[in-house]
């Protein structure tokens, strides 16, 4: 089939003529468009073949022979963009990655919600403190954090800027786990700053010492594999403000087909999956892994016709379907929807979301979640597959390699009264590095159970 490169590229703004929830409003619309016109001219942030490859690995979770982690920020900022940031949001995920691999005995892939992640849905247009109702902040590419009308003002020249953090994000992370950082024998050295301070840290150092037991007995017998070198990582972000993603759509040289090469794999989000809208339009017309994120209030029904709209060639790796139900609701809400999609012939990738239904506001104000809701929702999520035959295909969840106190619980504990300490999100509420290890060590055991 050959493409027609100017009616596809064309088809990257078909959502316009449909109603798009969550956009901001700018004052000033030319400056708008000549912010999109600019973005039209920039340099892909990935390569298309780099979004087939992914799918490809997302093939093999659909087929259940791999299990996909996906995690990062709610919101990443402007300011997070430094070395260390970035570096312990990287260092946690390819720990909590080794010990899936590990400990589960199974192929990891790995997805940060990083260099991309910019933009919030919210539940409400305004927000008022002592009497005072502004805009609700929609992250660093919308509008700014700081409770003043100014900064709530949208400015398209954000957009901007988010490609630049993006661009140095990104950079950063192809440096890190290419350039020997993440080597395999750098196990140990990803735990160096944490191993005496916390239970999770002494865990993961005695599966670090059996990890290198078995890569010396390897090299001992004369094999030393170039896959321990390097890690595949993936960027992915809520696909959200389509002025900026539909700028960044390209028709790929090599297949005629438009990729968003803002990121490798976009999802659309809970707010803004409306089946006639804009969002799944925008989705239906790009090549890349696209996720849905699945709330309660989803019927199988609809479950089918997202097939039908993002994937009616059924092919494994293209469609995620990331469920957040809540851990009081995900063992009635999603047997019927597994049931239905595998009985369709679909083979979809089924993640966990454990996160954004176990939200809740502590009595001191903070957004926060227990950890032991995150962890019921995953252990219902698996009891569901188990019991279907079908396969837990990977977590989707929010996390930083910062010490911050926002979600309470886990073995390091964290109390309600320590909420305040440090608590750093500009969105919702993050596992910490500690808790996210811990997470890593559990699932890993409901995956071998
Ligand atoms: C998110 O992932 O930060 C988010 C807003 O999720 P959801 O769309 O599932 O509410
Ligand atoms: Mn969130």
């Amino acid at each position: 089939m050959t493409v027609n490169a100017k009616t596809s590229a064309s088809s990257a703004n078909t959502w316009r003529d449909l109603p798009a929830a969550q956009q901001p409003e700018y004052p000033d619309t030319e400056a708008l468009r000549a912010v999109i016109a600019d973005l039209e001219s920039y340099p892909p942030l990935v390569f298309a073949g780099e979004c087939d490859l992914l799918r490809d690995r997302l093939a093999a979770v659909a087929k259940g022979e791999a299990f996909l982690l996906q995690g990062g920020d709610c919101a990443e900022a402007f300011d997070g963009v430094s070395a260390d940031h970035i570096r312990n949001k990287l260092k946690t995920l390819l720990q909590m990655g080794a010990v899936l691999t590990y400990a589960a005995s199974v192929p990891v892939v790995k997805v940060g919600r990083i260099a991309g992640q910019y933009s919030k849905p919210r539940s409400k247009p305004t927000e008022t403190r002592d009497g005072l109702t502004l805009p609700t902040y929609r992250g660093d590419s919308v509008n700014g954090f700081d409770f003043t009308e100014a900064a709530r003002i949208p400015d398209p020249e954000r957009l901007k800027r988010m490609y630049h953090a993006s661009a140095s994000t990104l950079n950063l992370v192809r440096a890190f786990t290419t350039g020997g950082y993440a080597d395999l024998r750098q196990v140990h050295a990803w735990n160096q700053d944490f191993v005496k301070s916390s239970p999770s840290g002494q865990r993961y150092e005695q599966l670090a010492r059996e990890i290198d037991n078995a890569m010396n007995f390897m090299r001992a017998c004369g094999t030393d594999p170039e896959e321990f070198k390097t890690v595949e990582f993936y960027s992915s972000h809520e696909a959200l403000l389509l002025d900026y993603e539909s700028a960044l759509t390209r028709v790929d040289s090599r297949t005629g087909q438009l990729y968003d090469v803002s990121g490798h794999m976009v999802w659309v989000g809970e707010r803004t999956r409306q089946l006639d809208h804009a969002h799944i339009e925008f989705a239906s017309k790009i090549r890349n892994p696209i996720g849905i994120k699945l709330g309660p209030s989803t019927s199988a029904e609809e479950a089918l016709q997202y097939i039908e709209r993002l994937d009616p060639e059924r092919e494994p790796g293209r469609l995620t379907f990331i469920v957040r139900m809540g851990a009081d609701k995900i063992r009635d809400k999603l047997p019927e929807l597994v049931e239905k999609v595998t009985a369709s012939g679909a083979a979809v990738a089924w993640i966990t979301d454990p996160m954004h239904g176990n939200t809740y506001e502590a009595a001191s104000g903070h957004k926060t979640r227990r950890f032991d809701d995150v962890l019921d929702e995953v252990r219902g999520f698996f009891e569901v597959h188990k019991a279907l035959g079908t396969h837990p295909g990977g977590i989707h969840v929010e996390l930083t390699g910062d010490d911050v106190t926002e979600c309470v619980g886990g073995g390091d504990e964290i109390f309600v009264d320590d909420l305040h300490q440090r608590y750093e999100t500009a969105c919702d509420p993050r596992l910490n590095r500690s808790q996210s290890l811990d997470l890593a060590f559990l699932v890993a055991e409901m995956y071998r159970d």
